[in-house]
């Protein structure tokens, strides 16, 4: 390619990097100013611009430009300054670009498949130049919070069925197809050609992971292809382990095992119950009891109050395993103090929830109340941590879907920790994808959980955290690709033959490097 082509494609791009030899080699001479730069003068170099910008948004806009210019450079950056950089792409500043993705649109990534493309599915994932695909994030819009590009062998689809979303529908710039939402056969139709396409494209071995979908949709999406497709409902199951390994990780802090723990949920939706299921699921492999009975230690509210077995008739299919015997009870604070939870949950999207009375009340029978507040932006938040440490005088253990800064409460600072799906799916994929599983698993997600669990060390425990430092993500995927490889193996899901006799070697070799390469 010539020089000018090579600059232009943000895939090889490396900007004032280039060096001599390569400027001569492929006609870059002059089309560059004459300074050479490091990878590592750029990196700084643009952190330092970066950090100019007040406006979030801007600076997320900034990070978009860098990866459509330099797609390398743009992943060094996040890797060297994850914690700086994960609240600006992704959770909370990602929710805001989301809303405002019309207007910051500026060029297309990945795949968009609409109503208009029906039939022609094929074609359109063949119009994809890239052959070797290993990961498909798809989502179809209707619950949106999450991280897309993961990088080159990642694909990042949108269905585009429509939306009921009026605003969006009169908005003179949004960017998709103007009509109400397809339902029921149309919408079916068009995943199940999306999903046989995607196999007659890519083989059994890719991975297809829901992001986004409705609770009315993502369960019987998840449920129809498990048995057909390598799926992943990150919402469901992706969430459902991150906080699994944070209960277990606390159950150092609180003492016990998980079995002599009750549980409180705010919020029924796909990640309360997919928690709660994954809960239930663990306690019964470890006390040999069935499910149907470890289901009772959990408890849920959903916004008509707690779920109990007198509303089942006109309760969603994935409440029923919920609907315990009791007294009808209307609010989330009479819920609490009728249940006495040790652990309280928010997965409603319905912030400020968890209110002075409510952490009053969980710190009043218990020593350390566990709080997690998962609910995504942080607007949404069911409350912050600075009000859960100092509702219960400093003694909830505390973590959110959303970063908090650490708060000091009396002298004693206290590091909030991040219970987020981020923690799970790159790790959880990797072991997927470099095991060649053909199909998921549960024990796959607890084989997650366990491996997250493990990675919080005594400094963290110490500070209140939960969950290890995010910097060392990269570490902790590698640690958690392994555990779900070897879970994979265990269960004769995986193809890649023959195992790796080194786990964690082996995936720490899959990982992209952000480092430029040499053109000869
Ligand atoms: P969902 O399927 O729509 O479920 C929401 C649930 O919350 C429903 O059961 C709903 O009740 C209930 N609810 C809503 N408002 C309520 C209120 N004011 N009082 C009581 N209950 C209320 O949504 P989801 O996928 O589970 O996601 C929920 C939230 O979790 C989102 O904010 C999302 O960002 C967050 N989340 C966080 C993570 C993470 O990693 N931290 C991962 C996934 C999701 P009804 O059923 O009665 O309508
Ligand atoms: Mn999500």
């Amino acid at each position: 390619a010539s020089g000018y082509n090579l600059m232009r494609d943000p895939r090889h791009n490396k900007g004032t990097a280039f060096t001599e030899k390569e400027r001569d080699a492929h006609y870059l001479r002059g089309l560059l100013p004459p300074a050479i730069f490091t990878q590592e003068l750029q990196e700084k170099r643009l952190m330092h611009n970066l950090r100019q910008f007040e406006v979030p948004l801007q600076r997320y806009m900034a990070m978009m430009d860098l990866q459509e210019r330099n797609e390398r450079l743009f992943y060094k950056l996040l890797i060297d300054n994850v914690e700086e950089l994960l609240p600006v792409v992704y959770t909370p500043t990602v929710g805001e670009a989301c809303q405002k993705y019309g207007s910051i649109f500026r060029r297309p990534q990945g795949l968009y498949i609409s109503l208009k493309e029906k039939g022609k599915i094929l074609e359109v994932l063949k119009n994809w130049p890239e052959r070797n695909i290993q990961v498909i994030v798809v989502t179809d819009g209707e619950r949106i919070l999450g991280l897309g590009d993961l990088g080159c062998q990642c694909l990042p689809i949108t269905i585009d069925v429509g939306t009921n979303n009026e605003k969006l529908l009169n908005d003179e710039f949004y960017i998709g197809l103007k009509q109400r939402r397809a339902t029921g056969q149309e919408y079916a139709e068009l995943l199940e050609e999306f999903m046989t396409a995607v196999k007659q494209n890519y083989g059994e071995k890719v991975l297809v992971q829901f992001e986004d979908f409705a609770n009315h949709n993502a369960f019987d999406l998840l449920e129809k292809y498990t048995r057909s497709h390598l799926v992943f409902n990150d919402d469901i199951q992706g969430t459902a382990s991150v906080v699994l390994a944070g209960l277990i990780a606390a159950l150092k802090l609180v003492g016990g095992t998980l079995a002599d723990h009750k549980f409180l949920f705010l919020g029924a939706g796909e990640a309360g119950t997919g928690i709660a299921e994954l809960i239930a699921l663990e306690i019964s492999k470890q006390t040999k009891a069935p499910v149907e009975e470890t289901r009772k230690k959990i408890w849920l509210v959903d916004s008509k109050g707690l779920i109990v077995s007198s509303r089942k008739e006109s309760l969603q299919h994935f409440k029923k395993p919920w609907a315990h015997d009791h007294e009808p009870v209307k609010n989330l604070l009479d819920a609490v103090k009728a249940i006495k939870p040790t652990v309280l949950i928010g997965s409603s999207g319905a912030g400020r929830t968890f209110t002075k009375e409510v952490v009053e009340a969980m710190a009043s029978f218990n020593e350390k109340p566990l709080i997690l507040a998962l609910s995504n932006p942080t607007s949404q938040s069911e409350c912050t941590a600075e009000e859960a440490y100092t509702w219960s005088q400093g003694r909830a253990i505390f973590a959110s879907g959303s970063p908090f800064d650490p708060v000091e409460y009396n002298g004693t600072l206290m590091v909030p920790g991040q219970a987020n799906n981020a923690y799970i799916f790159p790790g959880f994929g990797l072991g997927l994808i470099m095991s060649g599983a053909i199909r998921v698993h549960d024990d796959l997600l607890l084989a997650a959980s366990e491996a997250l669990a493990v990675q919080v060390e005594d400094e963290h425990f110490k500070k209140g955290l939960i969950y290890p430092p995010f910097t060392n993500i990269r570490k902790i995927s590698a640690n958690i690709a392994a555990k779900v490889a070897d879970k994979a193996y265990q269960l004769g899901l995986a193809s890649r033959l023959p195992r790796p006799k080194d786990l964690v070697k082996h995936a720490e070799s899959c990982m992209y490097s952000p480092l430029y390469r040499t053109y000869r």
